[in-house]
């Protein structure tokens, strides 16, 4: 009974403390906007919809590196495998629009990772990192990346807001869009990004329920109604976990950020891990449908969220 007593003890101070410190981040942005110019698709499937590409430049930035233990990141993974132990590259994408300019896919690490390993970590992420034996490191900039003209960026599409993804985001100036699924927005967000939240950046949503299915996606978004990006809902490794296809006159590249890690996960149909069975579910669903539509469209290049292609 004592026992028990402590142990309910533990739990409610360890209940107040991470309280205190949910109600000392702050709120969410007061005014995440909709998303403008984005529109449901009007193709009924995807080959009329990605039968309009645009000249939209591509490049893959390598922001960082991490290592870890792969397992951690995979639902079902077996205990050896020559890949387990290998550095995890951390990436961006820069695209530039014809009209509507320059956005990245992801940010990557700040380059506050510059000092130390932690970067602009919170304590919560750091202590994670410390006590699983996660190394992080920085390898470019994005600023050296972009030659120093973050300012020219109108925003970043983010696929989910775990912090190697999130964390460059406070290097962009202050007005810059910042663009999630609206589920992405969640409190697990707020807990593991630093006061990202409180920063004056432009919020916007991508409303999903706007959308349309499109097979074997559920839910999908023209983002600038022209048919040259997609955003399409792959959720489970997080509640609103997004990938982006680029339908570019220079071939179809689609971003599927940590659907799927790497290319071991994904040819032995290992889905991401999850926080929970009903997210874990989700997320071998989306995995299944990204390989469904890639033997559909075997042309389109598929980036992973930590492997080079
Ligand atoms: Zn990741």
């Amino acid at each position: 009974m004592k026992v028990i007593k402590g142990l309910l003890g533990v739990l409610v101070i360890c209940f107040a403390v991470l309280a205190g410190y949910v109600y000392w981040l702050g709120g969410f942005p007061e005014n995440i906007k909709a998303l403008p110019n984005s529109q449901a698709p009007k193709a009924k499937n995807w080959q009329q919809a990605l039968s309009n590409a645009q000249t939209v430049d591509y490049k893959l930035l390598q922001v960082g590196r991490i290592v870890m233990d792969r397992n951690t990141l995979m639902q079902g993974a077996p205990d050896s495998y020559p890949q387990r132990y290998a550095a995890l590259p951390v990436l961006s994408h820069w695209i530039r629009h014809p009209q509507y300019g320059d956005f990245l896919i992801d940010a990557g690490f700040s380059k506050a990772f510059q000092q130390s390993n932690d970067g602009n970590y919170n304590w919560l992420m750091s202590t994670m990192a410390s006590l699983s034996g996660i190394k992080n490191s920085l390898e470019v900039p994005l600023e050296l990346h972009l030659n120093h003209k973050v300012s020219k960026l109108k925003g970043v599409f983010i696929t989910h807001f775990h912090p190697d993804h999130s964390s460059g985001i406070s290097d962009l100036p202050s007005g810059t869009a910042v663009i999630a699924d609206r589920r992405e927005y969640d409190l697990f967000a707020k807990l593991t990004n630093t006061d990202l939240f409180q920063e004056q950046y432009d919020w916007q949503a991508i409303d999903f329920n706007q959308g349309e299915s499109l097979t074997p996606f559920e839910r999908v978004i023209d983002v600038f109604g022209d048919g040259s990006v997609w955003a399409v809902s792959t959720p489970g490794h997080t509640q609103g976990h997004t990938s982006y296809l680029l339908n570019t006159t220079n071939g179809i590249k689609f971003v599927v950020g940590d659907a799927s890690h790497f290319g071991y996960a994904y040819d032995n149909n290992y889905p991401p891990a999850a926080l929970s069975e009903d997210l874990r579910q989700q997320a071998a669903a989306s995995l299944a449908a990204i390989k469904a539509f890639s033997i559909q469209y075997p042309d389109v290049k598929l980036v992973f969220g930590h492997q080079l292609p």
